[in-house]
């Protein structure tokens, strides 16, 4: 009896396997954008009348219209009077940190709470800034590594994350608080130093071990002193050589890369002969720093925009006299060594250290790489293929190539002419889901 109706049985469950499948994996859905014109940063050139085949999350080809067919009744988004580009990369956010909180009080006021909801709104404001992938170097313990899993689930909006823990800093560094009594502590972790402070080659790796068990993409470390902290120097090294060595050796064996925080000439050069992959600030590089990471292919990742922002409004929200003095002393030189970094031909990529400014004003930023001697298409390719290769994401964001993720802006008019036109991304897409759209739905000039 049953070997009669086993043939039938086998065909019910195959179709109605199939049709679970079908019902959990419908087809990705397909898009063809018109790209008036499009800068892909596979080169510093634009291409002019360009079609983008969108399936799914990722970009499925790139070709000129003319021989492109689009079939009847797809779905179609026209930037046919647009300049489409990938999605930008800032290499350098602080996604937690609030640019209108110089005053020290809120050192002991906020709330790990207060500082996420805030992240929230911040990841919202970059990603529709046209900003698609950050590296966020550093919030508080594991807040950047929570934001990115928040986001990919789908339950907030943002941009693509690479996550540090809290920065590490030595006892009285950059990354501690100072000046105070002994009895004056703000702390989550107490037994783990707040899985930043270490001092020596012992806790150095303690504390990279930790960070990676709770989830990092990216390890930071402080090597010089800071401008917003205090009872320290910026130019002043932080770490010894051997600390820095056994913390990027303890990164790289987990597969993270690092990056340092250094503004001083001698930190800058411990660092790179650490094996730290990026240098963040890098204000008092030397001819010799700059030799020394050319040769060992390190980027710098300078903010030159926010010293405008620091002297002016954040001296408005209370900034100590002491940090205002200490930005006019790295600011301007800062801008000057950029300049030098450039015309030495040394890797850099687009940071901006958001946080210590509005987030969402990053792409402010773009045109003072322009003044201080990068070409826009250069300042452009900073922020798009070669951040993406400082962040270790090359294969999925960066270009807009096939088997990318579909992670592309737009804005009205010429990048190359004028690089400020970055400053009002109209459109923005990431991962094949559009988050802005102020260009194809409002009416042409
Ligand atoms: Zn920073």
């Amino acid at each position: 009896m049953l070997k009669r109706f086993l043939p039938l049985i086998l065909l019910f469950v195959a179709t109605s396997l199939l049709a679970q499948q079908t019902a959990k994996a419908p087809a990705p859905k397909t898009v063809y954008i018109r790209a008036g014109h499009l800068f892909d940063a596979t080169s510093d050139n634009m291409r002019d009348n360009v079609v983008i085949q969108v399936v799914g999350d990722r970009i499925q080809s790139v070709g000129p219209a003319q021989s492109t067919q689009i079939p009847k009744g797809a779905t179609v988004i026209d930037l046919s009077h647009a300049t489409v580009l990938p999605g930008l990369i800032d290499c350098h956010v602080h996604l937690d940190s609030r640019a209108d909180r110089y005053d020290e009080i809120y050192r002991f006021k906020d709330t790990p709470f207060s500082a996420a909801f805030a992240a929230v709104v911040h990841a919202r404001k970059t990603l529709e800034a046209g900003f698609t992938s950050v590296r966020d170097v550093g919030s508080l313990p594991f807040l950047a590594v929570d934001l990115r899993n928040s986001i990919n689930e789908g339950l907030v909006p943002g941009p693509r994350i690479v996550a540090s823990g809290p920065p590490i800093t030595i006892t009285g560094g950059h990354g501690d608080l100072n000046n105070y009594s002994p009895q004056t502590r703000v702390s989550m972790f107490p037994e783990e130093r707040d899985f930043q402070i270490a001092d020596g080659v012992d806790q150095v790796r303690h504390v990279v071990r930790a960070q990676v068990k709770y989830g990092v993409d990216v390890i930071k470390i402080l090597a010089t002193g800071g401008v917003l902290s205090k009872g320290d120097s910026p130019g002043a090294p932080q770490f010894s050589l051997e600390e820095l060595k056994v913390a990027a050796e303890e990164a790289h064996m987990a597969g993270r890369k690092i990056a340092a925080h250094a503004h001083g000439t001698q930190g800058i050069k411990n660092a790179i002969l650490a094996g730290i992959d990026s240098i963040e600030h890098a204000s008092l590089i030397d001819d010799e720093g700059i030799r020394l990471a050319k040769e060992r292919g390190v980027y710098l990742v300078m903010d030159i925009y926010n010293d405008d922002y620091i002297r002016g409004k954040a001296v408005e929200f209370g900034l100590p006299k002491e940090n205002v003095e200490k930005e006019k002393m790295v600011g301007e030189l800062q801008r000057e060594n950029f300049q030098k970094a450039v015309k030495a031909g040394v890797k850099m990529a687009f940071g901006t250290d958001a946080g210590v400014y509005p987030h969402g004003d990053n792409a402010k930023q773009f045109a003072y790489m322009v003044k201080y001697g990068m070409t826009p298409a250069q300042a452009i390719r900073a922020a798009t293929s070669s951040a993406a290769d400082l962040i270790g994401r090359a294969k999925d964001v960066g270009t807009v190539e096939a088997g990318k993720y579909a992670d592309l802006i737009a804005v009205s008019g010429d990048p190359l002419k004028d690089v400020r036109v970055l400053e009002n991304v109209g459109f923005v897409m990431k991962g094949g889901v559009v988050y802005k759209d102020m260009i194809t739905s409002s009416p042409r000039p």
